[in-house]
């Protein structure tokens, strides 16, 4: 597994500037603080590989994040809209981040894994630019994503 290079930390740098900046000022605080999970990961070849805990503490687990779900929350809908099998995603609007709904299997409490649109945005520039998303692949999965937000009428 290829090891994080500069160019990633550049854009975890920016996606917390997202969470601290202007728009959140009402919420930065302690629980801004918690609300960015900065999960340990690991980019592969097929997406973002994060180390995640459930809330109550006693699982880890290691969770892939494929590119085409990055382009689905990129395109702004869940990746089971545009992909069968694909997880369900929900929007957290207080903490302006995207979620999977995960839960642990051993205690039932959701995985904690926000992700912010800024790191979306970060994590498919890095992969394109790293040719681990060829461009035409992401143009087409885009195209797919927001033809599926079309038909969903958003
Ligand atoms: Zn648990």
């Amino acid at each position: 597994m290829p090891k994080e290079g500069f160019e990633d930390i550049d854009y975890i740098i920016q996606g917390q500037k997202g969470i601290f900046g202007d728009e959140c000022a009402g919420l930065c605080g302690d629980s801004a603080m918690t609300a960015f999970s900065q999960a340990p990961r690991t980019t592969t070849a097929q997406g973002v590989i994060y180390d995640i805990r459930c809330e109550n503490g006693d699982s880890m687990i290691k969770y892939l994040v494929e590119w085409p779900e990055f382009v689905a929350l990129k395109a702004g809908i869940s990746p089971h809209f545009p992909f069968q099998g694909a997880t369900d995603w929900g929007f957290n609007q207080e903490e302006q981040s995207w979620f999977p709904n995960l839960r642990c299997t051993r205690c039932g409490w959701p995985f904690r894994l926000m992700i912010s649109p800024n790191e979306v945005e970060g994590n498919l520039r890095s992969a394109v630019s790293k040719g681990q998303l060829p461009e035409p692949q992401y143009q087409q999965l885009l195209q797919h994503c927001m033809a599926a937000r079309q038909r969903m009428g958003r």
